[in-house]
């Protein structure tokens, strides 16, 4: 079985950053999936569930919100592995076109108060599980860290070998 794209890049090698990650073609229309990495995989803690949890209902509510880019996003979401987000939006635009509203969200979420949005039984599969504090913490961390990386780093993922099966080791290799 082949690796999904996603999967396919050898993820010892990452650092956090904004990424393609797939491009789409759905009848006349193009969407793009960016990987919006906060933590090195595989290095570092990942981000607690409910920070991400958290992270994802402020983020999504602003980008939803957005007047330039309530139209363009098709979604917004966890990684499973917890070290970062999915975004998906509309068109074809460079990593590096997605910096400022990154930046711009994740300022936003570093800056929040008040009540979480989407947080009742009503909006939410599990609304108790959330933690602002948390969610501001690791959103500041990662602003700081956009705002001083090496802008030539993360945009694109390293230039390794793509993986096909098993990390990159054959199945039956002796
Ligand atoms: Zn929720």
């Amino acid at each position: 079985m082949d690796l999904i794209p996603s999967f396919s890049v050898d993820h010892t090698k990452i650092i956090p950053g904004i990424f393609e990650s797939r491009v789409d073609t759905l009848g006349a229309e193009t969407v793009t999936t960016f990987d919006v990495r906060l933590k090195r995989p595989n290095r570092e803690p990942e981000i607690a569930p409910a920070a991400m949890h958290t992270m994802e209902h402020v983020v999504a509510t602003y980008l939803r919100n957005h007047p330039e880019w309530k139209d363009k996003l098709i979604y917004w979401g966890p990684m499973g592995c917890l070290t970062g987000f999915y975004i998906i939006v509309k068109g074809r635009p460079a990593a590096a076109d997605m910096y400022p509203i990154i930046l711009e969200a994740f300022r936003y979420m570093s800056e929040y108060e008040g009540e979480v949005p989407g947080a009742t039984p009503e909006n939410c599969g599990k609304y108790l599980m959330h933690d602002l504090p948390m969610a501001k913490w690791e959103a500041e961390r990662y602003v700081d860290y956009l705002t001083h990386a090496d802008k030539s780093r993360i945009f694109e993922y390293p230039k390794t070998e793509r993986l096909k099966v098993n990390g990159g080791r054959e199945f039956f290799d002796s």
